[in-house]
């Protein structure tokens, strides 16, 4: 049986790290909040899709904790649908660079806000940015979590963490990381030794779609699972527009908004055979199965 790990990253337009000298937290409530809209056509989206033996599609939603603090019924809106929350700390402050103390108390906040709106334990974790380490890793687990969902092997966007992945066990795609913890990497197609990026977001936006759904196939062909990731803001075509910012960082940001949710309809229609599942359940069953 094939996975397809659908994860969304909860936040909202302004939160983005291209935008931050624009839009430090201290000014992030006097901003338009568009994250309801624009999590509620995904959610609406998913729930009218079926795999091919019949099952919803259930997904992980990575919610930021200042958003969940500030909109609990949109978390258990996502809950309610059948989802898995997990989290995306609670400033998005990139974990790389952080102090120990500030990072640690990032996710335990972030845990512990989600945990009280759902009353329900808390398990994933993604970082900003995809900032790891092996260092932030033992963080993250020292704050109660059994996943990390974090690790990106594509080499050129520097925000990324680094990891030497080669040395861990794998279970499925996931990296036994010792006493129940484990990286959940985000999925990219390995050609002539490098990592093509083939994990969603910008690259999802930017590659043509037969392309992008061609990587996907050639990668489910030598795994067991697809790992894709996408925020809310990247669905929203009418998010205020930044002409500040860089050319290149606005590219990035605004390239494709309007065609990405019919865009993402297509690449789940394509891939109906496999189980939707989340990352939870994904962990919980190649746990059981051995491999
Ligand atoms: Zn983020």
């Amino acid at each position: 049986m094939k996975h397809f790990l659908l994860t969304i990253d909860v936040e909202d337009w302004f939160q983005v790290e291209n935008l931050r000298p624009w839009f430090p937290m201290e000014n992030w409530s006097s901003q338009e909040s568009r994250i309801e809209a624009s999590t509620r056509s995904i959610l609406d989206m998913l729930g009218s899709k079926r795999d091919e033996q019949g099952n919803t599609l259930q997904a992980t939603f990575f919610v930021l904790g200042w958003l969940a603090h500030r909109m609990p019924s949109l978390v258990r809106e996502i809950s309610a649908a059948g989802h898995e929350v997990a989290s995306h700390g609670y400033s998005h402050q990139l974990c790389l660079g952080q102090p120990a103390s500030e990072l640690r108390r990032d996710l335990e906040r972030s845990k512990k806000v989600l945990e009280d709106i759902l009353g329900s334990a808390v398990h994933g974790y993604r970082a900003p940015s995809f900032s790891i380490s092996r260092e932030v890793l033992a963080l993250i687990r020292e704050a109660g979590y059994s996943y990390d969902a974090s690790y990106n092997s594509f080499a050129l966007n520097s925000r990324y963490g680094r990891l030497s992945a080669d040395v861990y066990r794998r279970k499925g795609i996931a990296m036994d990381l010792g006493e129940g913890f484990y990286e959940l990497p985000l999925s990219n197609l390995r050609i002539w030794g490098r990592s093509l990026p083939c994990s969603g977001g910008g690259y999802f936006r930017l590659l043509p779609e037969m392309v992008f759904k061609r990587a996907v196939q050639r990668i489910l062909a030598t795994q067991d699972a697809y790992h894709f990731y996408i925020h809310p803001w990247e669905v929203d075509p009418g998010q205020p527009m930044q002409n500040q910012i860089p050319v290149l960082s606005r590219f990035r940001h605004y390239v494709n908004l309007k065609e990405t949710l019919p865009r993402l309809g297509n690449l789940l229609d394509s891939f109906l055979y496999c189980r939707f599942c989340s990352c939870r359940d994904y962990l919980e069953s190649i746990g059981n199965s051995g491999n």
